[in-house]
């Protein structure tokens, strides 16, 4: 034979082996594959990669209702736990989604608190059942509060609107005896002044429960806004022959400067001030200390009142909690201006607390961070907030009026 075809007789040979070796090799590692793929399917990376990033617990099983995949929030929270994944009911129901492709979704019952899962249970790509799980239980909480407060609200308004229409009837009624007109009214001026006092209350509470942002922060300086306060309070005094004394141990202006909302932390030092004179004896005397030490700014009000039994001291923060009902309603008191003090004290990162002693009197402290001036960015701002201050109390020495006096309600109860 020719060498030269001898040659290219070879290379052809060559060339055919190779190919079908390669074609050999390809199709058995696609059989492979398949193989591998009956025996242990691929979940979808994109479904996995999606289920990793939400917080709504998933895992997924395979067609033996063997777990093959679990994102962080099954991994780290374990809305449903091995326990309820293994119990044969939730099992059974699984079992069945895997085989009618129907998918199950339990509803979690408000009225029955320790069932607060809702569940859903899929098939997809007939293989796999997806489990998805949330815990709703600080919704249904939120839930229930709203639903308490709202009951509340009616209830509290019902009573003057009612009164309201009662009275107004009865002057129309009573149009020919003008003593009777002159009592009539002056109970609508108080229930009308109630319902005004009611809305004020309903108001501050849902600013104070309002989360802060940086856009509603001014710098405010405690000091001045409660010297303010109690200035704005001191007729409100002189009306219950209470006096009210400020203590201030702190150096300078700038020890009290924090950012905040002024209308806020206002209404919680109104709402201290106007409960200490209305619990005080008359002749008594309310004080008003203000110090600035290790950080914090505190401003404690201090009567020499009834005082408050230890049993109902847990309580008071509550909405529309008041020691004695009846009594206090009356009296034109909301139940809110404490609740007001704490939301907004909370809010501010700081707090409110009693001291309290039956026939001694009553000691509310509120206590302020200032902590933004340590790090730098806080001693920038608190260095402009300072500026603002200085500012503000040039134009304060030439108008009467301090800021914080202006941002001032009238305080409670009023005539
Ligand atoms: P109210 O509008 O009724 O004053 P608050 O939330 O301000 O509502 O107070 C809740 C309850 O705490 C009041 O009803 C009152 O019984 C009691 N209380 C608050 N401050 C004092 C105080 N300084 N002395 C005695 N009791 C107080």
């Amino acid at each position: 034979m020719n060498p030269a075809l001898l040659v290219l007789a070879s290379i052809a040979l060559g060339v055919l082996i190779g190919a079908g070796t390669t074609v050999a090799i390809v199709g058995a590692r696609r059989a492979g594959v398949r193989r591998a793929a009956e025996m242990r399917p691929e979940l979808p990376e994109v479904a996995t990669s999606i289920l990793d990033e939400i917080d709504t617990f998933a895992v997924i099983l395979d067609s033996s209702l063997a777990p093959v995949y679990a994102n962080r929030t099954a991994r780290e929270e374990r809305h449903i736990g091995d326990a309820e994944l293994a119990d044969p009911d939730f099992l059974a129901r699984v079992r069945q989604v895997m085989s009618t492709g129907i998918p199950d979704t339990h509803e979690p019952d408000p009225n029955h608190s320790a069932d607060t899962v809702r569940i859903h249970i899929v098939r997809f790509q007939r293989r796999f059942v997806l489990i998805l799980a949330e815990d709703l239980g600080e919704e249904q909480r939120v839930n229930a509060m709203r639903r308490d407060f709202i009951a509340n609200v009616s209830h509290e308004l019902k009573t003057p609107i009612a009164a309201i229409g009662l009275l107004a009837e009865a002057t129309q009624q009573a149009a020919d005896e003008p003593e009777l007109v002159r009592e009539f009214s002056k109970s609508l001026v108080k229930e009308s002044r109630r319902l005004g006092e009611l809305s004020r209350d309903i108001i501050q509470l849902s600013e104070a429960q309002s989360a802060l942002r940086p856009e509603d922060r001014e710098s405010v300086s405690l000091r001045d806004l409660v010297r303010g306060e109690v200035d704005s309070h001191r007729s409100f005094a002189g009306q219950h022959d209470v006096e009210l004394v400020i203590t201030d141990d702190s150096v300078a202006s700038e020890d009290s400067i924090i950012l905040g909302r002024p209308t806020s932390l206002a209404s919680a030092v109104a709402n201290l001030l106007s409960n200490a004179i209305r619990h005080s004896p008359e002749g008594g005397r309310v004080g008003i200390g203000m110090s600035a030490e290790r950080g914090r700014f505190t401003v404690t009000v201090t009567d020499q009142g009834e005082g408050i039994a230890p049993e109902h001291l847990p309580r008071i923060f509550e909405r529309f909690y008041r020691v004695d009902g009846a009594r206090t309603r009356g009296d034109g008191g909301t139940g809110l201006g404490l609740s007001i003090a704490r939301h907004t004290m909370r809010a501010h990162g700081g707090d409110v607390d009693v001291w309290s002693q039956p026939d001694v009197g009553s000691s509310f402290t509120l206590t302020f961070p200032l902590h933004e001036a340590s790090s730098s960015k806080g001693a920038k701002r608190i260095k402009k907030a300072k500026r603002a201050v200085r500012t503000a109390a040039e134009r304060t020495s030439q108008s009467a009026q301090t800021p914080a006096a202006q941002a001032a309600k009238p305080p409670k109860g009023t005539p």
